[in-house]
C-alpha cells in the first residue's frame, strides 16, 4: 500500500480555539488503499483534524492536499467535491427522511450540479439559466435521466441490504424512529454509497453494544476489501487492529506514535497518555 499513490497528505496541520491548541502541527500521507485509525484520548484532536481535513473547520495553518490539490481551507462542500465523504462523531442522517431517502441523498454526483450554470453567469445572455434550473423546468428528465433514477434504486437496495438484519427491512421507515446504531449505519450507508476516494469515519461505532460494533466491523472490513482508503477515529482496539495498516496516535494535539496497531499500543508514551487521564 506504501507505494500506491498519496490521497491524502497533510503537513504541519494547526489550529486554535480562543488561544487553546487543539492540533499542533500534524502530518501524515495517506496511500490510495491504506486504512489509517487516529486513536487518543478525550480531548486530543482527533476530530478536530478530521473536521479540518474535511472542510468543517479552517486550519490556522498548515496543508492539507487531497490527490496533489490543496483542499485547505475551502468549504466542506468543495471539499466532497474532490471525493471526499464523511460520517459524524455522533451520526447525523435527516430524521424526516426514510433510509433509503438518506442513503439515495449519496448517489448525486458529486459534481455540483449547479457549477456549469455559475461558469455561464459570466455571459449575461446565459443569466437566466439558473432561474430555470431552480424552478425545476429544465430539469424534466429525458429517458437516460429516468434510466440513472432506476439504476440508482438499485444501488440503494443493494446497499441497505448489506445491513440485511437490521435495516433491510426499515428501508422506507424514517430514520427518526431508528435506534441510534441503524441511525450510524445509515450514515455510513449514504457515504460509501457516493464512492469517495476518500472516507473519513469519526468514531463509527461510538455508543454501540459489542453485537452492533461487530457488524459495523464487518462493514468496514468489506469497505477494506474494496480498496477504499480510509482514515479512522476509533476508541475500540480490537477494531482499530482488526482494520487498521497503521495507527496514528495523537495527544495534546500532536502525533505522539505511529506504527502497527501492534507497536502503537504497546508505545510507553501512548500508554502513558491513556494512563494520565
Ligand atoms: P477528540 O476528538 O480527540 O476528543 P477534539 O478534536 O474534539 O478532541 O478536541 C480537541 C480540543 O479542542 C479539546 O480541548 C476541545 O475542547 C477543543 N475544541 C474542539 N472543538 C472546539 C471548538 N469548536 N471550540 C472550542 N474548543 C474546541
Ligand atoms: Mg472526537
Amino acid at each position: 500500500v506504501m507505494d500506491a499513490p498519496v490521497v491524502l497528505r497533510v503537513r504541519d496541520l494547526k489550529k486554535s480555539f480562543q488561544g487553546l491548541q487543539a492540533v499542533g502541527g500534524v502530518s501524515f500521507d495517506l496511500h490510495q488503499g491504506e486504512v489509517i485509525s487516529i486513536i487518543g484520548p478525550n480531548g486530543s484532536g482527533k476530530s478536530t483534524t478530521i473536521n479540518l481535513i474535511s472542510g468543517f473547520l479552517s486550519p490556522d495553518s498548515g496543508l492539507i492536499d487531497i490527490n496533489e490539490q490543496s483542499v485547505a481551507g475551502l468549504s466542506a462542500a468543495d471539499v466532497s467535491e474532490r471525493g471526499l465523504a464523511r460520517t459524524f462523531q455522533n451520526g447525523r442522517v435527516f430524521g424526516g427522511l426514510t433510509v433509503r431517502e438518506n442513503v439515495e441523498l449519496g448517489t448525486h454526483k458529486r459534481l455540483d450540479a449547479q457549477r456549469p450554470f455559475k461558469q455561464l453567469q459570466q455571459y449575461p445572455i446565459l443569466q437566466w439559466l439558473p432561474l430555470l434550473a431552480e424552478t425545476g423546468l429544465a430539469l424534466i428528465p429525458g429517458p437516460r435521466a429516468k434510466r440513472e433514477a432506476r439504476d440508482a434504486a438499485i444501488r440503494v437496495d443493494r446497499e441497505i441490504d448489506r445491513f440485511k438484519e437490521r435495516l433491510g427491512n426499515r428501508k422506507d421507515d424514517f430514520t427518526y424512529t431508528l435506534s441510534y446504531a441503524n441511525r450510524r449505519r445509515t450514515e455510513i450507508a449514504r457515504a460509501h454509497i457516493s464512492e469517495p476516494t476518500l472516507l473519513l469515519l469519526d468514531e463509527p461505532t461510538a455508543g454501540m453494544n459489542q453485537s452492533e460494533t461487530a457488524e459495523v466491523l464487518e462493514q468496514l472490513q468489506y469497505l477494506k476489501v474494496q480498496g477504499h482508503t480510509i482514515l479512522l477515529v476509533e476508541h475500540k482496539m480490537d477494531l482499530v487492529s482488526a482494520l487498521s495498516d497503521r495507527v496514528l496516535a495523537m495527544d495534546g494535539g500532536t502525533i505522539i506514535a505511529q506504527g502497527t496497531p501492534e507497536e502503537v499500543r504497546n508505545a510507553p508514551q501512548v500508554v502513558e497518555a491513556y494512563l494520565g487521564k
